[in-house]
């Protein structure tokens, strides 16, 4: 898609002020009932837009110049609002820009607004956000998925081309599965997050929400690579969107991990959806092998003992003194640490520091905390072992289809199990995205899964790259 518009663009058939105006037209007329955006960037969108048409007539464009796309509102934007959907951020004007938009922005991306998104990336629906949920455009009684649901929904309904999330459990992959558009997490370490509010620092990611494969692996080439500001980027080259255009996939090997078939309560619609888009790569060379990743019941227990201990200690900066919101009435400033934060803060953000408190305290640390990280290393261990044999992995993103607004909201065990697909890629560093498949058995979308060794983006988007070109023959005959 970004191609054709580059086309359009160069050609001089639109220009970057009329694309963004259509972009903004649609936001206005379908985002009052989809709530994809927290923030609209009008003037500040049509400025930039009128600065891509002059690199435009310079003759330097990009693919990326005059594309106009939005962010999960927790990348931080100078003089822009950043809420990380919560409310304890609601008037945070971040001073300076995260390196992945600053990336964007520098090649004359046009920045459309914030998207909507579960409270400090915490959820699987985007209902854990304190401004409302985002509807799925597919069916707007169920919800997008989360907790880049905004960003999800904003791609999917047209109200921008592409869109950034981050994925610390399957925020980017679950939305953009629900939602059916593509949804890339990088390897931990392959992008910047400089500027983004962070939920659990060794593990999370960000990435790109697109239409297509290419879109993809064009945002990705645009972001990533080693940032000085972020000690954690790697210096490994970064390949080439060229690059993974093809239909061969003779010499690759796609592994099947049981497990993940044979989990309780996948629904049918996904299973044989997803077995359907296998079979379909059989026929472009692919080798398709079963394996077993044993470990993978325990991603879930794993998880969610890591993630709330870094969440506890990443948002303890949140006092009501150094950022957004503080309480009024407080006292002396104990009673405004306290009274901001129990105000400021929604109620799984408050579940996760009381959970990840207790898992790291004396006496309860090796019994929990220890314990989840020896796991981690065995769940990463079953993917090195998986990937001495394959190259690639491929499941189902999620084991059900986008479920209705307001059913998991009150029970966080069944809200957690909505990463069970996709929190093992993170707890082990690896790379994975999702890419919409053919749905057997009803509408709604369903995400199909592939994941790859750290550093391995070429290769899962190529395969993507591949089923999409099947997929596309499929519809039009
Ligand atoms: N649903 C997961 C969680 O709540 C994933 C969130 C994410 O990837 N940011 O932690």
């Amino acid at each position: 898609m970004m191609r054709v518009l580059h086309e359009k663009l160069t050609k001089g058939e639109i220009s970057a002020r009329e694309l963004t105006q259509k972009y903004l037209d649609a936001i206005n007329m379908q985002d009052s009932d989809l709530h994809a955006f927290l923030y609209v960037n009008v003037e500040g969108a049509l400025e930039q837009a009128e600065k891509a048409d002059a690199i435009i007539k310079r003759g330097e464009a990009t693919l990326i110049t005059g594309i106009p796309f939005a962010v999960k509102d927790n990348f931080c934007v100078q003089g822009m609002p950043t809420t990380a959907g919560s409310q304890i951020l609601e008037n945070y004007i971040p001073p300076y820009t995260a390196t992945a938009v600053q990336r964007l922005l520098d090649q004359g991306a046009v920045l459309l607004g914030k998207t909507n998104m579960d409270e400090f990336a915490m959820g699987a629906s985007t209902e854990q956000s304190a401004f409302g949920p985002t509807k799925n455009v597919h069916d707007t009684t169920r919800v997008p998925g989360g907790s880049s649901g905004g960003s999800a929904t904003a791609v999917a309904a047209g109200e921008s081309v592409f869109a950034l999330g981050t994925d610390t459990g399957g925020s980017i992959r679950q939305p953009a599965g629900f939602s059916g558009v593509v949804g890339l997490k990088v390897s931990y370490g392959r992008v910047s997050r400089y500027g983004v509010i962070a939920l659990a620092s060794s593990v999370d990611v960000i990435g790109p929400i697109t239409n297509t494969v290419d879109d993809a692996a064009i945002v990705f080439e645009a972001m990533a690579g080693r940032d000085p500001y972020d000690s954690t980027t790697s210096p490994h080259p970064v390949p080439k969107a060229s690059s993974i255009q093809t239909m061969n996939l003779k010499g690759i090997t796609v592994g099947i991990p049981q497990e993940y078939f044979e989990t309780e309560g996948i629904e049918e619609a996904v299973k044989v959806s997803v077995e359907a888009a296998i079979e379909a790569l059989k026929n472009f060379g692919a080798r398709i092998q079963s394996v077993r990743l044993p470990h993978t019941a325990y991603a879930i227990p794993t998880y969610y003992i890591i993630i709330p201990s870094e969440a506890s200690s990443n948002l303890a900066r949140y006092d009501g003194i150094r950022f957004g919101y503080s309480a009024k009435a407080a006292r002396d400033i104990s009673e405004v640490y306290n009274m901001s934060r129990s105000q400021g803060f929604g109620v799984e953000p408050r579940r996760r520091v009381l959970l990840g408190t207790f898992v790291l305290s004396e006496g309860y640390h090796d019994a929990y905390y220890k314990q989840a990280q020896k796991v981690r290393t065995l769940i990463r261990m079953d993917f090195e072992k998986a990937f001495r044999k394959v190259d690639a992995l491929i499941t189902p993103t999620s084991p059900n289809v986008a479920f209705p607004l307001h059913t998991k909201d009150q029970d966080p065990l069944a809200m957690y199990l909505q990463d069970v697909f996709t929190a093992p890629a993170n707890l082990a560093g690896i790379c994975a995205l999702s890419i919409p498949v053919k749905n057997l058995k009803g509408t709604l979308p369903v995400g199909m899964q592939i994941m790859g060794p750290a550093y391995a983006e070429e290769k899962i988007l190529r395969i993507a790259s591949t089923y999409e070109c099947v997929r596309a023959k499929y519809r039009k005959g």
